[in-house]
């Protein structure tokens, strides 16, 4: 059975402006703000501002603006904390965490850019 979106979620109050947080950017259906425990220099998670629990959930569900939106504002994102790679380096890594077996920690769909230094591989063996 999918999640049901739980309202009372740590984002959801982000975005009720009940937590305060450090904004990158937003745009009208997109919220980008800095991780509180960052794993690397640059630790930015960007959510949807609709109700969508997992990624997965976020795809089948949004509209197709909300989509666009997300996805633009993530490449926005990447250059306002100038890591678009380059011939001379850089770059960042994407993850979204769905789930217990992802270790889903807050259930309020995300997308986590880290970059800021080598970010070694993606995947440890099991
Ligand atoms: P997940 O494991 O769900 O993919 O990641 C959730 C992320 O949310 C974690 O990296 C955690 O540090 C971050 N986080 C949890 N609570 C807060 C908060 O109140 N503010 C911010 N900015 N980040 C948070």
């Amino acid at each position: 059975m999918p999640f049901a979106y739980d309202d009372q979620n740590i984002f959801a109050k982000i975005l009720r402006g009940e937590i305060p947080n450090d904004t990158v950017l937003e745009t009208q259906h997109t919220l980008a703000f800095r991780d509180i425990h960052p794993q690397a220099p640059d630790h930015v998670l960007v959510i949807p501002k609709g109700p969508y629990a997992t990624y997965d959930h976020f795809a089948l569900a949004a509209s197709d603006e909300e989509i666009v939106d997300f996805t633009r504002t993530l490449g926005e994102v990447a250059r306002a904390v100038g890591a678009q790679p380059s011939e001379a380096g850089g770059g960042f890594r994407l993850i979204s965490n769905a789930g217990e077996d992802a270790v889903q920690e807050v259930p309020h769909m995300h997308v986590h850019l880290v970059a800021g230094r080598p970010l070694g591989r993606i995947l440890q063996p099991a």
